[in-house]
């Protein structure tokens, strides 16, 4: 009998990519630039930093284990009661908990593919059954997700905007598909990118919860808040499921300094709409020079940007790896490559040595 389920002998461990350091020190260079992550390009609030700093004497301590403050300013900042605010180790620890805590062995799960990779590794690791649905034009297929609900299907990954193709679908069609899921179907909209979305179109599950009462939406202060490396997330959802929700997690699965910096970043809503505005126009120069090289670039809502080359994308990222550029490319999606929106220079850099690449 093999040492392990099928589902975790089919896994890979999830590619990260090569931190900046490593690279830099590979090839001797000072510094390399890091678009692989979809990280802050300013960094975190200097309030988070400081406010993780703070907390540090206390190291001796447990965390409060409910994130009793994080939970009532989460509460209060999205209007909605604190029994339905879960906290996760990242919003990634809430995706695994979804899984763990509503579906059963002979259940089914239904996400769209290329997608976040995430839900597909967790559903192996639980050896629980799983449908990825193609996009459609690079967008979520809602009609095709509806038609792979079976009687099985426990729950629905809707990312939106998508990573790593930065498409969204509208608030409109959202309703209509969240009307047509059977009732007692979870649905789970991930919004790890909902800041960055600038389409008029768009609306964040949280002003759809009339239209599907099984509704969890997913939020991180790992993108725009600049706190990838603290692992924070937070779930917001009916209070008949965040009970379950709590009792499966982890105690004390936030640590003290993530919930303090947490706390002090949603405060400093003036670095966040910082972010917001060099994002949108940096993502419309970087789009704008891509596609002038010739490579099919689709719309992003998010803070990177996806693009097909017209040849392998592989020896076009290892060229830009050795030029101290770090991008992403996606084993099953090989002439395609997911580039994060950076700095004005950082995003300079790239399409100057991108430019060189494809010369
Ligand atoms: C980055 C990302 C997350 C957030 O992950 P954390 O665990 O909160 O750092 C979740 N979903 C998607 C689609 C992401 O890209």
């Amino acid at each position: 009998m093999s040492l392990v389920a099928p589902g975790i002998a089919q896994l890979q461990p999830y590619d990260a990519g090569k931190p900046a350091e490593e690279v830099a020190r590979e090839l001797g260079v000072a510094n390399a630039i890091k678009l692989a992550s979809n990280e802050n390009p300013l960094g975190p609030s200097p309030l988070a930093i400081a406010a993780a700093g703070a907390a540090l004497a206390n190291a001796h301590r447990y965390p409060d284990a409910r994130g009793h403050s994080l939970h009532l300013k989460l509460a209060q900042h999205h209007g909605v009661e604190p029994e339905q605010i879960v906290l996760g180790n990242g919003s990634n620890e809430l995706i695994e908990l979804l899984v763990r805590t509503f579906v059963r062995a002979g259940e089914h799960v239904v996400f769209a593919e290329p997608s976040f990779v995430v839900y597909r590794m967790i559903c192996l690791a639980h050896g629980v059954a799983f449908e990825p649905v193609a996009l459609r034009d690079g967008t979520h297929d809602l009609d095709a997700l509806l038609g792979a609900i079976r009687p099985e299907t426990r729950l629905v990954f809707i990312c939106n905007p998508n990573n790593p193709t930065g498409t969204h679908v509208s608030g409109a069609a959202l309703v209509r598909f969240l009307a047509a899921v059977p009732p007692e179907v979870i649905v789970a909209l991930d919004e790890a990118y909902y800041e960055y979305v600038t389409a008029d179109d768009y609306q964040s599950g949280l002003a759809l919860r009339a239209a599907h009462e099984r509704l969890v939406v997913l939020r991180t202060f790992s993108k725009i808040y600049g706190l990838a490396a603290f692992r924070v997330g937070y779930a917001v959802a009916p209070s008949e499921l965040t009970t379950y929700l709590e009792r499966v997690r982890a105690p004390f699965n936030v640590n003290a300094l993530a919930q303090a910096a947490a706390l002090a970043a949603l405060d400093d809503a003036d670095h966040v709409r910082r972010s917001i505005e060099l994002n949108t126009r940096e993502r419309r120069r970087v789009g704008a020079a891509l596609a002038e090289l010739g490579l099919r670039v689709l719309p992003s809502q998010a803070n990177y940007i996806y693009f097909s080359l017209n040849r392998l994308a592989r020896p076009v990222f290892d060229q830009l790896l050795a030029r101290g550029i770090i991008v992403r490319p996606f084993a099953p999606l090989p002439r395609d490559l997911r580039a994060t929106v950076g700095t004005e220079a950082e995003n300079d850099c790239m399409l100057e040595a991108l430019r060189e690449v494809l010369k």
